[in-house]
């Protein structure tokens, strides 16, 4: 049973329904401090209503957390369609879905996730203006993922220089959990970087493509968390670091494009215990918001804005990983601390 007491501080949270489309949604605004809340729309089968809204207003509320950190001036706010993404994607649901964007005056941007597209988007924007991740159009910045591969690759490599002493990929070992949008990109990022890959995915057509693009070792899902590698890198759904998954994992380094990786914050003191050092997700996956926040802000140059919030964010992440180590804390205790001093000043 969810507890809604465990959710403090979301300004707003609306259900969209649509009779005609189908359209089942939930949108929540957990910040807007710092700007108008921004965040992907999440399409998925939830089997249970109670389930969609206790992803959406944990992604919303990380959503506050990652727009601070990547000192973006955004606030965080989330979507998520209870819907199947292999049958009811129909045009019609995305521009109801965008009509109840748009009663939200631009207090809501949405942008892709899980089991959403540029093209998705690009119906959504029929119907509202606030919306972001477009394939085209004056401002259109398109597909967040590689984005957000970009920087969990630069996170890779900071969280290997923190424990290894060096930054080198040739020779490491990487086991990536999820070869979609996002998994796919970091899997070509890390190959021509000269790492070795254990991969694998519930996909298992895609997961055949994968291994024969890049003759690396396929596991199946279960197996990815007891293979011996460097770095786990989870680049599927959330929840998956648990206390079962945490005990058999045999890696130095979690660091990964999921969102809400842990099960509960108790789990990042659990990683810090066995010795793994654990890039917290929404630091190290805000690649894809920045490129977002680009479209959004209108900004003149987009390729030297996120070249720049990039960096920023990269620079934090090592801050975060170098504090953790030293004050043997849990690099996501510290980020927390970060993002909410961020959320209460303001942006730049
Ligand atoms: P996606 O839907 O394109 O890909 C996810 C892949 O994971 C799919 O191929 C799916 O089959 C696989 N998968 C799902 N559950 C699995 C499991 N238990 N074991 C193995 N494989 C599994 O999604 P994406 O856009 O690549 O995003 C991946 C994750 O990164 C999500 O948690 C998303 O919220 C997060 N994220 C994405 C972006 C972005 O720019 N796309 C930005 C920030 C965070």
């Amino acid at each position: 049973m969810l507890n809604l007491l465990e959710f403090p501080g979301h300004e707003m949270v609306v259900f969209a329904g649509d009779e005609e489309s189908g359209l089942r949604a939930i949108i929540a605004l957990h910040s807007t401090a710092r700007g108008p809340a921004a965040g992907g729309v999440r399409l998925r089968p939830y089997r249970r209503v109670e389930d969609a809204l206790h992803d959406v207003l944990e992604l919303s509320r990380a959503m506050t957390l990652k727009n601070a950190i990547a000192d973006l001036p955004l606030g965080g706010g989330k979507a998520v369609i209870i819907a199947d993404p292999n049958r009811d994607k129909t045009e019609a649901l995305f521009e109801a879905f965008g009509r109840a964007v748009d009663r939200l005056g631009g207090h809501y941007w949405a942008a892709e996730d899980m089991g959403v597209g540029p093209d998705d988007m690009a119906v959504v924007a029929r119907t509202t203006r606030y919306v972001a991740g477009l394939p085209t159009g004056p401002f259109a910045g398109g597909d967040p993922s590689p984005v957000t591969a970009a920087g969990v690759f630069e996170g890779i490599k900071i969280a290997l220089r923190h424990t290894t002493g060096s930054e080198a990929l040739a020779g490491r070992t990487v086991a990536v959990q999820g070869l979609g949008h996002v998994g796919s990109n970091l899997c070509a990022l890390l190959r021509e970087a000269g790492a070795d890959l254990i991969i694998t995915d519930l996909n298992a057509a895609l997961l055949a493509e994968t291994q024969r693009e890049y003759g690396v070792l396929a596991v199946s899902p279960e197996e990815i968390y007891t293979v011996q590698a460097d770095v786990f890198a989870p680049c599927a759904g959330g929840g998956i670091l648990n206390e079962a998954t945490i005990s058999r994992l045999n890696v130095r380094v979690v660091a990964g494009a999921a969102n809400n990786q842990l099960e509960t914050s108790a789990c990042a003191n659990h990683l810090a215990n066995r010795g793994i050092l654990y890039a917290p997700d929404f630091v190290i996956n805000a690649g894809g918001i920045i490129n977002v926040a680009a479209e959004i802000l209108r900004v003149r140059n987009p390729d030297d804005y996120v070249t720049q919030k990039l960096n920023g964010l990269t620079a934090t992440l090592d801050e975060v990983l170098g504090q953790a180590l030293r004050e043997g804390r849990s690099p996501l205790a510290i980020a927390e601390e970060i993002a909410t001093r961020r959320i209460g000043q303001l942006p730049n």
